[in-house]
């Protein structure tokens, strides 16, 4: 029943495998943020595939469905204190900036006879998560005296919150406090995480700085950009995801409503051009599974018009084909829309 996610599977695990391979010839391991498509793992498989080790996620419920995959798991969210025992069941490593969860893991861990793995996450300007760099000494001081907790290695997340695009500047950054940590605490980080999929430019003109050893792309393999500019990146496929949605009615009407116009569904007030008599579909997919601007026609010569809760309205009249109600229309899909899609109980899902 429609609509339909689909996802190909062959194009996801190439994605993968050549940015592991270009990030690879830097020293750079990779984890794989299943985030996006809420960690299918049909698509975790393909991720695995295509030669990625460890695998991340922003819910334990997530990590939940990949337990039986054979990589090593990784919260990338900062943990409640409500899901610390799930965390030490079900994340081999987790991102943390609070000593007080912290504690608790090591608290949890020391219960379940584990030392489990943590990522320090460090603040370098973006201010969402991360200790300050004034803080990291005092905070890995009292990390090094839990038990049942190792220091893993240092993170830090760019762009998502703040915009801030990630630099030799400030990575390089990221890469000192690791090595003045290392000196004074005579320690060895296994990882330094140098960002998400807007650290990926970095890789490919070269300009990533030695010292960082791990990015977490989510954007990047799903749908073949980077995200620090918003370049597709080149030798992937921008199309892994497809939306498939059935035209329930289609009609020549006018473009212009009739009447007095009020609020929309939305409650904001539209306005319209007069194009004339158009053809128009409706393809039963709404606001509920998609936001109509993250959509694009995979036939271009059509055009989104708009949607409401449950109705997507779709102008065909210059398309080449001669669509009938029943046929389907294809879409390709923004990141927005895609985790709407994935989350969405109402949208069927299909990996080939
Ligand atoms: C979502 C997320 C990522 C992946 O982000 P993309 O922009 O999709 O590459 C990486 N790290 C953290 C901490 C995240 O929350």
């Amino acid at each position: 029943m429609y609509p339909v996610l689909k996802t190909d599977l062959k194009k996801i695990k190439e994605n993968v495998s050549i940015i592991a391979k270009r990030c690879g010839e830097k020293n750079i391991d990779i984890m794989c943020v299943t985030k996006v498509f809420c960690a299918d793992p049909k698509v975790a498989q393909a991720v695995l595939d295509g030669g990625a080790t460890m695998l991340a996620d922003s819910r334990v419920k997530n990590l939940m469905k990949l337990k039986d995959l054979n990589a090593k798991k990784v919260l990338i969210r900062i943990p409640m204190l409500s899901e610390v025992e799930e965390v030490v069941k079900y994340a081999d490593l987790s991102f943390n900036s609070e000593l007080k969860t912290i504690k608790a893991i090591d608290a949890e861990a020391k219960k379940a006879g584990k030392v489990h793995d943590i990522l320090l996450m460090v603040d370098l300007g973006d201010l969402r998560e991360g200790v300050l760099p004034k803080d990291v000494d005092a905070t890995v001081e009292e990390i090094l005296k839990l038990d049942n907790i190792n220091l893993y290695g240092l993170g830090v997340n760019l762009t998502c919150y703040g915009g801030i695009i990630p630099s030799t500047t400030n990575l390089g950054e990221l890469v000192e406090i690791a090595t003045a940590i290392e000196k004074k605490f005579n320690i060895k980080l296994q990882m330094v995480s140098g960002g998400n999929s807007s650290s990926y430019y970095l890789v490919e003109n070269g300009q990533i700085p030695t010292g960082i050893t791990n990015l977490r792309p989510g954007e990047a393999y799903v749908l073949g950009r980077e995200t620090a500019y918003g370049h597709p990146i080149e030798g992937l496929h921008s199309d892994c995801f497809t939306l498939e949605g059935q035209i329930v009615e289609l009609k020549e009407k006018d473009s212009l409503p009739k009447g007095e116009i009020g609020m929309d569904a939305f409650g904001n007030v539209p306005s319209f051009e007069d194009k004339g008599k158009m053809l128009r579909a409706i393809v039963a997919v709404g606001q509920q599974d998609a936001r109509p601007g993250d959509l694009v026609p995979r036939d271009e010569k059509t055009d989104i018009l708009g949607a409401s809760s449950d109705h997507l309205i779709v102008d065909i009249t210059h398309s080449d084909k001669e669509y009938q109600v029943g046929d389907i229309l294809s879409f390709s899909v923004d990141y927005g829309s895609l985790l709407m899609l994935a989350t969405s109980e109402y949208v069927t899902k299909v990996s080939e």
